[in-house]
């Protein structure tokens, strides 16, 4: 656990979020500002700083993350379908340095690249 971390003071309860799930590993809560009418995030408890800090070590519990964000976005209304993002570093725009999977959906999601 990181001292500083927000995720991490979210999952030891210092900070107050609305949770979605929780087991020994994982820990699930609405995004602050969501971008949908559906927007939650999915962390591993351990602090991870990003995608770019796992090894062969992380594959069951990023294998667990990623089976799980279906059945809660299906909890969570998303019978349609959702959106996954893992934003990896300053250049793939993370703002806060624990790993986490954005599950997004509901309304209008738009074409993550714009053509025109
Ligand atoms: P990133 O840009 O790092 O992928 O995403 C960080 C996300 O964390 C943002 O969508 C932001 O709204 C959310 N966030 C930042 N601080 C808090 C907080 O204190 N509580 C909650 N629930 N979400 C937060
Ligand atoms: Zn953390």
């Amino acid at each position: 656990m990181a001292v500083n971390c927000i995720f991490c003071k979210i999952v030891r309860g210092e900070i107050p979020s609305r949770k979605v799930y929780e087991d020994e590993e994982l820990f699930a809560f609405h995004d602050i500002a969501p971008v949908a009418p559906v927007h939650f995030m999915l962390v591993p408890k351990q602090h991870l700083d990003s995608l770019a800090e796992t090894d062969d070590s992380h594959a069951a519990l990023l294998g667990r993350m990623l089976v799980l964000a279906p059945a809660l976005a299906k909890q969570q209304g998303l019978h349609n379908g959702f959106r996954t993002v893992i934003n990896t570093g300053s250049g793939g725009g993370q703002e806060v340095f624990h790993l986490h999977v954005h599950i997004i959906g509901g309304g209008r999601i738009p074409p993550m690249v714009r053509r025109d």
